[in-house]
């Protein structure tokens, strides 16, 4: 029965909103995308503005150039990226985090700086926070949501399409607002930000080894701590695992 719900909503979804199947940069991945990218891109500047009203910025001007330049040292690499407008800031906030917004904005925080040995371990999370981008992740969780949402709906109510319709863009923005940042991806969603992003930082010219000790480390340092950023990034034997897998792969 919920798979028939599913099937219904999905059927709904692809009428209501005129279907868009993309795939994902790099492994090539069918998705279902519901949100336009002008959409992603405007809540992704709004909850932008709103976390450097209540952030501050680090004072450390060769901290602060070093993740600008290697941001855009990876971005450079991608056509995909050619859409966004990438900006790449540092917070001053030891916090260990660091994460993405939809439409190209870059948040890292000095604390995971302090985790980091050298510059291919700072492309090692740029990359990955920019292949959540790259790949819309964001839209395609909220996408996920408004199918089961509307999928619910439609069966209650066959009929009442125009009012569904309505719901559609709202329930994303309410999912939206509730997301906030730091609610995880799913397990697929991480391991696809890993591929990509070990693949844009070697295009780049990045050393990708430096991923797996990287992940490493942060598998160490998670045992009898808690780390913000490890909170929505396990590491784990099998991430580890699979990024040293992909990238025998690239060579
Ligand atoms: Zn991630």
């Amino acid at each position: 029965m919920r798979f028939l719900s599913i099937l219904v909503g999905l059927g709904a979804a692809f009428i209501l909103s005129g279907c868009i199947i993309s795939n994902a940069p790099v492994t090539d991945r069918t998705q279902l995308v519901l949100v336009d990218a002008k959409k992603e891109k405007a809540l992704g500047l709004s909850e932008a503005e709103s976390i450097l009203k209540n952030a501050t910025l680090s004072a450390n001007k060769t901290l602060t150039n070093k993740i600008v330049e290697i941001g855009k040292r990876i971005v450079a690499v991608s056509d995909d990226a050619k859409q966004y407008e990438w900006d790449f800031y540092l917070l001053e906030d030891p916090t260990i985090n660091a994460f993405a917004l939809p439409g190209g904005k870059v948040f890292f925080y000095t604390g995971i700086l302090k985790l980091m040995s050298n510059d291919d371990q700072i492309a090692t999370v740029m990359g990955h926070e920019i292949a959540h981008v790259l790949a819309h992740h964001g839209a395609e969780r909220m996408s996920q949501q408004m199918v089961s949402n509307v999928g619910a709906q439609i069966l209650s109510s066959v009929l009442n399409i125009p009012a569904e319709y309505k719901g559609l863009y709202s329930t994303a923005y309410g999912i939206a607002s509730n997301v906030g940042v730091i609610l995880p991806f799913s397990r697929k969603h991480e391991s696809e930000a890993d591929t990509i992003g070990v693949y844009l930082m070697k295009k780049a010219g990045y050393n990708p080894n430096e991923a797996v000790k990287f992940w490493q480390k942060m598998a160490e340092a998670s045992r009898g701590s808690k780390l913000e950023f490890l909170s929505t990034h396990p590491s784990d034997e099998r991430r580890i695992k699979d990024i040293e897998a992909y990238i025998k792969t690239l060579e």
